[in-house]
């Protein structure tokens, strides 16, 4: 395919006119995120399709290893979202759109269904230098990939509709922790008034996607506030959830969303983690810091990534020696003021 605007032809970087362009030259589509979407992950895969649909392309699918949070299940779309369990015989698209990640590793078995000779497209808005896709528009600048989707829908010229206002407007607030965290900029709120005027019901979307929440992620929450450490004259809190926690409460993954900011939100509190034993040799890791603490930098050494204020990383070792070592080096590094 012709690159017509190319930002940086080494890491095929390029605009979303660009992108735009490629996308409109092909005609069936597999839209993928990252492993345990969040609201950005599925809004943004539900949003694209839209997108799509709206240029007139009728052959999508969406796939993702993980099902769509409970919570997110009444987004127009979310039922036709696959499991990459199950692959179609018939699949063969011309194009793969990679949203929310950057690398084909953050996918997991999804990654299976790209066919080698399709091109991939990748909108992120995580900090990655070298971004796996052959067509890449990743700016950190964006405090989601829905915002960056809506800034594909002024480009291209495609009206943005009620359901692909809502999808991009859970993808927004959930990202920006409902407009509250620092990546949300003048251009995120004059989106979100943009996807108000598509008619969307804000109100009720927040409380779908902010307030209810699981009795299982409220037995979870008992047991990890109750746990809760502070260190380094309480500039650092964090807690812990074993496999044991996740079955006796009969805690999904999902339930896990969020409950690292009990952490972050203490006062005084520089960096909050939480620690999870996903399984007795493998630990995941979520960080939430505020500057000059660079989460995803920290978190790079682990083989994990994100943003500078909310990064991850899955370890392979145990739960103790993980969260032994991570609180010592974090206690370091805030004595080090970094
Ligand atoms: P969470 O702690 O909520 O899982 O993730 C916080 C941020 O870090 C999200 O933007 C997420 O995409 C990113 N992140 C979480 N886990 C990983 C990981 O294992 N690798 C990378 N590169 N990013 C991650
Ligand atoms: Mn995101």
């Amino acid at each position: 395919m012709p690159e017509t605007h190319p930002v940086d032809a080494i890491s095929q970087r390029m605009d979303l006119a660009g992108i735009a362009d490629g996308l409109r030259a092909a005609s069936s589509f597999l839209i993928t995120a990252h492993i345990n979407p969040d609201g950005d992950a599925v809004g943004s895969m539900l949003a694209m399709a839209h997108f799509l649909r709206a240029l007139g392309k009728t052959d999508i699918v969406c796939v993702n290893d993980d099902p769509v949070p409970s919570i997110y299940a009444w987004l127009p779309g979310a039922q036709d979202v696959l499991s990459s369990d199950v692959k179609p015989a018939d699949l063969a698209p011309d194009a793969v759109i990679l949203l929310d990640a950057g690398k084909k590793a953050r996918v997991g078995r999804a990654a299976e269904w790209f066919p080698p000779t399709a091109p991939l497209f990748v909108l992120d808005h995580h900090l990655e230098e070298h971004p796996d896709g052959v067509r890449c528009f990743v700016d950190p600048s964006y405090s989601a990939t829905g915002e960056i989707l809506v800034d594909l829908f002024l480009t291209a010229n495609v009206p943005i509709d009620k359901a692909a206002a809502e999808c991009l407007y859970v993808a927004i607030a959930t990202d920006t922790g409902g407009f509250r965290f620092s990546n949300t900029k003048p251009r995120t709120h004059r989106y979100a008034a943009l996807l108000l005027e598509a008619g969307i019901d804000a109100a009720q979307i927040s409380s779908r996607v902010f307030e209810v929440m699981s009795p299982e992620k409220f037995e979870l929450l008992r047991r990890v506030l109750d746990r809760m450490q502070r260190e380094a004259d309480g500039r650092l809190a964090y807690t812990y959830i074993t496999a044991r926690d996740m079955t006796e409460v009969c805690a999904k993954v999902e339930d896990l969303d969020g409950i690292v900011n009990f952490a972050r939100n203490i006062m005084g509190v520089e960096v909050g983690i939480l620690f999870r034993e996903t399984d007795p040799q493998t630990t995941k890791v979520s960080i939430r810091a505020s500057a000059p603490f660079n989460a995803a930098a920290f978190l790079a050494a682990y083989g994990g990534g994100g943003h500078k204020a909310a990064a991850g990383a899955t370890v392979h070792a145990p739960l103790n020696t993980v969260r032994a070592d991570i609180i010592e080096r974090t206690i370091k590094l805030l004595g080090e003021g970094k």
